[in-house]
Parts: structure tokens; sequence; C-alpha cells
């Protein structure tokens, strides 16, 4: 296995590039996209990306912690910064509070918010955030017992390679996982699973082999979700990674074969995220319609025929 040396906090620490200046009474993006929801249906759903203290962990592939603040933010902040984001947003059924890190970690989301911020969020169907599966526990209920929509927790699986995993740095097991995926599911909270095609370590094909066997994982341990993330670069550490020949981010075509595979196993929904897509195009003249394709996918979680192109008699 490539990049022999293990990376720890202080040298993933190292290598970082400045962070972005960031305002703490602002959430520092806000969107809406539509979304296959857990009934089937394609809904709106807002995504705020709060403004808060830096995540504790310091996982090796991790860019959040880019607009993120060094100090925790004032109580108040967070509800502020919700308010805004919900004046300027078009209204949606489901909204997401993704925060950079763990909304249950104390340093970031003060738990004083937490009212405010279900009071804030009453008007949607459901709740979702980003959570280590180390940091669930009882705050997770004292929230969900807040809410008047129904709370699901998006947690980091990342790989279920058993020598990867360690290695990204993300002080988890695949035990933890499974046990906070049976802890939130047996208090009525939904679970989603982040999934990373090709992390560092691996090549072209065990990428899609990994991803898809971390899927099918998720699925087992009562996940009904799975998101699978390209691994990108942008943090200092994946590019002195990608410099040593142990990271290549994945091809587009591994992205198309893992949304088909995941969606051809029937377990739950699927999505591929394809933020910043145009990246990962190895081909320019059909890069877009199979953007497109994957997105209809997304949306309607059915394998859709392939776009064809005269790059596939090389590719
Ligand atoms: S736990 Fe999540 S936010 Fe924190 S460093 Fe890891 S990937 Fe980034
Ligand atoms: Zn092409």
């Amino acid at each position: 296995m490539a990049g022999a040396e293990n990376w720890n906090d202080a040298a993933i620490l190292a290598v970082r590039p400045p962070k972005n200046r960031v305002d703490p009474r602002r959430p520092y993006a806000y969107l809406v996209e539509p979304e296959c929801s857990a009934s089937g249906v394609i809904e709106d759903v807002a995504t705020i990306f709060l403004t808060n203290r830096e995540c504790p962990f310091r996982c090796l592939m991790c860019d959040l912690w880019k607009n993120t603040t060094d100090e925790r933010v004032p109580v108040g902040a967070i509800p502020e910064q919700i308010d805004f984001a919900l004046a300027e947003l078009p209204p949606a059924k489901h909204v997401k509070l993704y925060n950079s890190g763990n909304f249950f970690d104390r340093q970031a989301i003060p738990r004083e918010d937490y009212e405010a911020i279900a009071n804030r969020v009453a008007s949607f169907e459901t709740v979702i955030v980003e959570n280590h599966p180390r940091l669930c526990g009882d705050d997770c209920l004292r929230f969900r017992d807040l809410l008047a929509g129904k709370l699901e927790i998006a947690l980091g699986l990342e790989t279920i390679h058993p020598e990867v995993l360690p290695r990204l740095n993300k002080q988890m097991t695949v035990e933890d996982f499974q046990r906070a995926v049976r802890f939130l599911t047996e208090n009525e909270i939904a679970t989603r699973a982040f999934i990373l095609l090709r992390p560092p370590f691996l090549n072209e094909a065990e990428g899609v082999e990994w991803a898809l066997r971390s899927i099918e994982f998720a699925f087992d341990v009562g996940v009904q979700c799975c998101s699978v993330i390209p691994t990108r670069d942008g943090n200092g550490a994946m590019e002195q990674l990608h410099g040593d020949g142990a990271f290549t981010p994945p091809t587009f075509r591994s992205l198309e074969t893992v949304l088909a595979e995941g969606l051809a196993m029937c377990r739950g929904r699927v999505f591929v995220d394809l933020w910043d897509a145009e990246r990962f195009f190895d081909c320019q003249r059909c890069g877009t319609a199979r953007r497109d394709r994957l997105q209809r996918m997304n949306l309607t979680q059915k394998v859709l025929p392939m776009v064809s192109c005269t790059c596939e008699a090389t590719g």
C-alpha cells in the first residue's frame, strides 16, 4: 500500500493552507435543492452551512475546517444564522443544518441553543444534521425531543477498508459506527452515511470495490441512505499524498459505477455528491451529459441508460 507513513493530527495540521475568513453571525453558505426523500418523492431540501468552531477531529481527507472559527461561537449566533438563511431561501420541506463538523460537539453548537434552533426549524418535516459516530448520545435525544419534525443524523462511515479507515485519522472503528446506528435507530432517529469513493491508499478498482462494500455494510447495520463522496484534494495533506503517489482522485466513470451498483442493491437511497463534479470529468464532450444523468439518477433513484460518446472506445 503506497504512502507508508501514518499521518497524525500534527502532520495534518502542519500542511494546511489558511482558513477562509468567516463571520460567526452568518452561515457561510445556504441553498435549496431537490432530493429524493425517504418516501421516494422529489422534494426541496434547504441546506444551511453553519459557521461554528472547527471540528476537534483531524481526518486526513477533510477540508471542512476551512470555513470554521477557532473559538466557540456565542450562544445565539447559530439561531441568528438560521434566521438569516431562512429569510433568504425559498420554502422547502426538509432542512439540513450542516456545521462542518459534529452537531452534538458541545464546542460547536452550544446546547443552550438547541431549543431556539428547534423553534426556527419547526416547519420542516425533517431536520438533518451531521455528527461523528462517537458523539452520538443523550444530546441527540434531547434535540430530537425538541423538534416538531423528524431528526436524521448523517454519519461519516468513510470506508470499511480495515487498513485505510485507521489511516484516515478519524478515530473511529466500524464497531463505533455500528453502535451509533443501533443507538440512533432504537431511538427513532433516521441515519444516512457518508462514504468516500477512492480514499487515499487505494487504486481505482479498489476504490470502487470498497465504496460498494461500505455501502453494503451501512445498509446491513441499518442506515437508510448512503451518500457517496468522490475524494478530493484541497486540504494540504491530500495534495502531498497525491504528490507521493498515495492518492489519486477517482474517475467520473467510477462515480457512475458506484451509483448504478449502489442503486441496484435496492437496500435504500443512494446518492453521489455532484458538487464541483466538473473536476472529475475525463471527457469534455460528454462530461455535462454524464453529470446530468447522475443528477437524474440521484433524483429518481433509478439506473438510467449510459450516455454514449466516442471516448468510451478509449476509456
Ligand atoms: S469528523 Fe468530519 S468534520 Fe471532523 S475532521 Fe473528520 S471529516 Fe472533518
Ligand atoms: Zn466522452
